[in-house]
């Protein structure tokens, strides 16, 4: 077989990204890039030092991904949590704030991704009898007050780092507030950690969007159980509490009502689609794995709403399932409907409640549970905006 060279490098990066992990950043990066061309001269250069680290960060991940032991963690028994603080270097994982057990430190942000891992960690095991997020034991490890004004949170393949946000900028400036404010931000961040143990889903194109939703899902489930909300009372949003009251918006994005979440001077609009006649071919994002994910999140929402009730009971478990057991690397939308419709049927029984409530939910998303497969792929966390807008937005002589 011929193949050509450029063919091959190609495919070479592909097989180093694939399947090992990707740093997923919370903020997506069609985000960060309207505030670098619309946000205040201090808004712009922050999100474009975002996007430049999280690049850089990347780099770094893609090259150690080939040593051996990195990936090798301490097994341990029982819900095990490690915080570290970065103390605003780049460090990771920094000087131990908090270890399990030990009592609150004090540091919100310290505070809040201790007990946020603890009770993501609760989820899965009280509820889908799974230790930690590898299924084995894994610590917890997190990290808080990474850099300096650092708009993101990420889950780099071992840990959780969280940035914080906009908080040493003038309030009238700000619109992101510390990371860990939000619980469901980092449930989903921790679930990037279980997908990447589990169906592996590539992350580009619809197994990327995919992954996000899962994140979402597992997020918004988090989040529901602590505060005891039915799937009618939950509000579906993602990243809630994260915006400051600046931003007009609720939250990152809405899985009730995906592409209403925010509608911004500066943070321009959610581009989320809740139909696959919506679908977003976009040359960024991955192909907008954090934009197409508005599709397989309403699914279930509708799915969660049909039954009512705790949405991370049924619902979940059939999620949780399929996600640990049938997805794989490459699936896209038709196969996770195929195969959630399925597997409802085998847990809840054949034309069960559960397995119509399936059925209807990604009707509604305009896929069927017969449908076929339409995937298609491509490649990050950031599809390498970072240098194009730096050239775009500091044009030469204007570098500082
Ligand atoms: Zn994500």
């Amino acid at each position: 077989m011929i193949v050509s060279t450029a063919g091959m490098r190609s495919a070479n990066r592909r097989s180093a990204l694939w399947p090992q992990h990707h740093v997923n950043c919370f903020i997506p990066p069609h985000m960060l890039k309207e505030i670098a061309e619309r946000g205040s001269p201090a808004r712009r250069d922050r999100a474009l030092k975002t996007l430049l680290v999280s690049e850089q960060f990347r780099g770094q991940r893609e090259a150690l991904t080939g040593l051996p032991g990195l990936a090798t963690r301490a097994l341990v028994v029982g819900k095990q949590r490690h915080v570290y603080d970065a103390e605003y270097g780049s460090t990771l994982p920094g000087r131990l704030a908090r270890a399990e057990g030990a009592p609150a430190t004090g540091d919100p942000a310290a505070d809040e991704a201790y007990d946020g891992s603890g009770v993501t960690y609760d989820l899965y095991r009280d509820v889908y009898e799974r230790n930690s997020i590898d299924g084995g034991g894994m610590r917890l490890d997190s990290t808080v007050h990474y850099q300096q004004g650092y708009d993101n949170a990420f889950w780099d393949g071992q840990q959780m780092v969280y940035g914080d946000g906009d908080e040493d900028l003038p309030e009238a400036e700000r619109l992101f507030n510390r990371f860990t404010i939000a619980l469901d931000v980092i449930a989903h961040e921790l679930t990037h950690g279980v997908t990447q143990y589990e169906a592996k889903l590539a992350y580009w194109d619809q197994s990327g969007a995919l992954n996000e939703s899962f994140s979402d899902v597992f997020g918004s489930l988090v989040r529901q159980r602590v505060l005891g909300q039915a799937a009618d009372e939950a509000d579906w949003i993602i990243g809630a509490g994260l915006f400051t009251p600046r931003v007009d918006g609720v939250g990152i994005r809405s899985m009730k009502a995906p592409g209403t979440a925010y509608d911004d001077p500066v943070l321009g609009r959610d581009p989320q689609p809740a139909h696959i006649r919506d679908y977003k071919q976009v040359d960024y994002d991955n192909g907008g794995v954090h934009i197409n994910s508005g599709i397989p999140n309403h699914a279930f929402y509708v799915v969660a709403r049909e039954l009512g009730g705790n949405a991370w009971e049924q619902a979940g478990r059939i999620w949780y399932v399929a996600l640990r057991d049938r997805l794989e690397a490459r699936s896209d939308f038709a196969a996770a409907a195929r195969i959630t419709h399925a597997l409802a049927g085998e847990l809840y029984g054949a034309g069960s409640l559960e397995q119509q409530a399936v059925r209807a939910g990604w009707a509604e998303v305009g896929i069927s549970v017969e449908g076929d497969d339409t995937g298609n792929g491509k490649s990050g966390c950031l599809t390498a905006p970072a240098a194009a807008l730096a050239t775009l937005l500091w044009p030469p002589g204007k570098v500082g």
